[in-house]
């Protein structure tokens, strides 16, 4: 039995769900999503952030309580990854009390262990990040990441003897090359680490709203250090129901590049201090970057536009949520950043969705109807467009095995692209029912059988629906994969023809 364990960073609650967290959500449900396929034991845990200055100040702002603030804001996560069809087994908010308990457990665990002291930090700190910097770090003075000034800090903190670690971090990273990927943000932590690791304040005592330090009541975790230990929370660390020896060493988490520095070196160090093994892997994606084109009028706004403006639920109005799911899956490379537009957004809708996938499944049916009696034909044993699909099939496979989603969906689409060829090629709609066309049109059914199942991570509204109208079930999580090679479509069901999966769209301009 093999077991994945993926989690999404927990989203901060001063945001909304926006394109830029459904990207990373959507991905991390199709991997989960895609391992429950082939049977194996899958948590997927996102959730969100709710501690921090930044959320007591955003619930003041908004004459609410901190606790009114993060519920609401909490619930809209909840929601839009409802409407995107996320799959997550739980949802973890950080001013749970199973979180509290957790994250004293384990910090408690790093000081018994000697590895956290009382020390004075002073440093330029940024308001907006809740982060110190280093003087070199920051831009002509100001906070490198909001350009905005930052202020002088100081505070007697509780400090994380993370230069204890340096030797350590750079072993672990020796000994698992795949510990963080792709190959440019494990040197980017790799230089991080070799340039010269300093201990890190990890209290506060000018906050109030976050998690009590056990052995000092003056002080709150600082919200990062607090945050990172939801990953244990959810496996129930220093709990009666610690599940940590059946899940952390399966543990992947997926993260945005901005976050690699508190993933790939703070988090290892802090599992090294209380004992624990690192998690398995970092999984780090790039950003997407809107080139400040507009929406379409129909969305109703005409300026230019941020990310962090577009709600999923906007795009899901306007595509669907499995062609948003398609979208934010294959466009972009897991890792590299990426450029999103409703243009392409619609491009992609348009010649994969429409015309392919749903022209493929569209003119099956129909010509099943017509020339068949509606009764789908049992395909060939070895024709040539089954030999390839099954090439296919070890391909999407060991793509989605690598966290190269955008990889197996283009080959996928690759096998969708040889069904629709094999339908040109011998054009059924010509022919005289007969056994020419039951072969032809058996075997077509075969590839949409079989391409049903790849789409499953990725479309699962989809995959059924297209099973559905070929007379097949819905797909179950590992029969229809262990069976993908060996059962074939069973011929003598009724197919029927139904609304285009996908009506084509007119670009936006
Ligand atoms: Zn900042």
């Amino acid at each position: 039995m093999q077991r994945f364990y993926i989690t999404t960073p927990i989203y901060y609650v001063t945001d909304a769900p926006h394109v830029g967290t459904a990207y990373c959500t959507v991905n991390a449900d199709a991997m989960a999503r895609w391992h429950r396929l082939r049977g194996d034991e899958t948590l997927f845990l996102t959730g969100t952030d709710e501690h921090g200055q930044k959320v007591a100040d955003t619930a003041a702002k908004n004459n609410l309580s901190p606790q009114e603030w993060t519920d609401r804001t909490s619930a809209r996560f909840v929601e839009a990854w409802k409407l995107l069809n996320i799959s997550n087994d739980d949802f973890i908010r950080t001013t749970e009390e199973r979180h509290t308990k957790s994250v004293q457990s384990f910090l408690s665990t790093i000081y018994d262990n000697g590895f956290i002291y009382k020390g004075t930090y002073v440093g330029p700190y940024c308001v907006d990040c809740e982060d110190y910097y280093t003087a070199e770090n920051l831009l002509d003075g100001n906070c490198p990441v909001h350009g905005r000034p930052v202020i002088e800090m100081e505070e007697e903190n509780w400090f994380f003897r993370l230069s204890a670690f340096q030797d350590r971090l750079l072993a672990h990273f020796e000994s698992h090359p795949d510990f963080t990927t792709p190959e440019t943000k494990r040197n980017e932590a790799l230089s991080f680490i070799r340039s010269g690791l300093r201990d890190i304040s990890i209290t506060r005592t000018s906050i109030s709203w976050g998690v009590p330090v056990p052995w000092d009541d003056r002080h709150v975790f600082y919200v990062w250090y607090d945050a990172l230990i939801n990953y244990l929370t959810a496996i129930g660390y220093g709990t009666e129901k610690d599940e940590m020896a059946q899940w952390w060493p399966h543990s992947h988490h997926l993260i945005g590049k901005e976050i690699i520095r508190f993933h790939s070196v703070w988090w290892p160090a802090m599992c090294m201090a209380a004992g624990i093994e690192p998690p398995h892997h970092v999984q780090v994606h790039g950003w997407l970057l809107v080139g400040g084109q507009k929406l379409s009028k129909s969305m109703g706004n005409d300026g230019p536009v941020r990310l962090g403006e577009i709600a999923p639920a906007t795009l899901v109005d306007e595509f669907g949520v499995d062609a948003v799911r398609y979208y934010l899956l294959r466009n972009t490379a897991l890792g590299s950043d990426g450029e999103f537009s409703i243009e392409s957004v619609t491009a992609r809708y348009n010649t994969d969705l429409a015309n392919m996938l749903g022209n493929l499944v569209a003119r099956v049916c129909a010509v099943v109807n017509t020339k068949c009696a509606s009764v789908g034909p049992a395909p060939s044993p070895d024709s040539e467009l089954l030999q390839f699909a099954h090439v296919t099939i070890d391909e999407v496979s060991s793509a989605w095995e690598n966290f190269e989603p955008h990889i197996a969906l283009e080959k996928t689409w690759t096998l969708i692209g040889a069904a629709n060829a094999h339908l040109e090629n011998f054009a059924p709609w010509k022919m005289e029912p007969g056994e020419a066309i039951d072969r032809v049109m058996g075997d077509a059914l075969e590839a949409i059988r079989i391409i049903s199942v790849l789409i499953t991570p990725a479309m699962p509204d989809t995959a059924d629906e297209i099973r559905r109208r070929i007379g097949l079930g819905a797909v179950t999580a590992q029969g229809d994969w262990n069976t993908l090679r060996t059962a074939t479509y069973p011929g003598g069901l009724a197919v029927q023809k139904g609304e285009p999966l996908f009506p084509r769209i007119r670009s936006a301009a």
